[in-house]
């Protein structure tokens, strides 16, 4: 059918490092509570058993480099800082090992949160929507290839507000690998290329406001900055 009452939903495709093609983004799954001292800081215990998950629309993407207006409907927004992994193959029911083939590449990405909406949700016990999922709420940088990237280890995860670093950890301080979040999650999805997991935030989260520059770094990717612009 090529006759549509309106125009096709807008594509979000990301920059590959090196490369002319873009990267056109499917899906985004967020885990929760991948770091043991940003659970503790949320007043959370990290969940052992399995790794847990949200997810954003593909429409919430924002490129690196951007300024925004500041978000409707909170009073309280929130950085995160987190490792993404772009997958480039289908894998459904995989095994670790499979996971490691799916993933084309790493960025570096943001998840904004409204924390205010976030903790009504907590409170009420109904989802987190309004916290996570909305327009500009998935910044997410040029994306590195896998084999440019190399093995993740123990590279900085980092993130600044203005001058000041507010978060500082290690890839390797997370509780669920990439290999073991693709596995798991491919149990629950089949997961393809143009899916995009954002594996969970260091301690450090904060509050943001207008006029606030942000940037985030891994070591051996492309930086992701996002600026706060006056709200509409
Ligand atoms: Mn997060």
């Amino acid at each position: 059918m090529t006759n549509l009452l309106f125009d096709l939903p807008k594509l979000h495709v990301l920059p590959i490092v090196g490369a002319e093609q873009g990267y056109p983004a499917a899906r985004i799954f967020c885990v929760g509570r991948n770091y043991v001292a940003h659970a503790a800081e949320m007043g959370g215990e990290v969940d052992r058993e399995a790794p847990w998950y949200f997810t954003k629309s593909v429409q919430a993407i924002c490129q690196s480099g951007q300024t925004v207006p500041y978000p409707p409907g909170t009073s309280n927004l929130h950085y995160e800082m987190e490792l993404v992994v772009a997958l480039g193959d289908t894998i459904f029911k995989g095994n670790q090992i499979r996971a490691q083939d799916v993933v084309f590449g790493y960025a570096c990405g943001l998840d904004m949160t409204r924390r205010d909406r976030q903790q009504d949700g907590k409170d009420a016990r109904r989802p987190w929507s309004l916290g996570k999922d909305f327009e500009n709420s998935a910044v997410i940088g040029a994306i590195t290839p896998r084999d440019v990237m190399g093995t993740l280890g123990p590279q900085r995860i980092t993130l600044d507000v203005g001058e000041q670093t507010r978060q500082d950890a290690l890839l390797s301080d997370m509780v669920w690998s990439v290999p073991e979040i693709i596995s798991h999650l491919s149990h629950y999805y089949h997961l393809g290329a143009g899916d995009l997991i954002m594996t969970g935030t260091p301690a450090g989260v904060g509050q943001v406001k207008v006029g606030d520059v942000i940037s985030g770094s891994i070591v051996g990717l492309s930086k992701v900055t996002h600026a706060l612009g006056a709200a509409e």
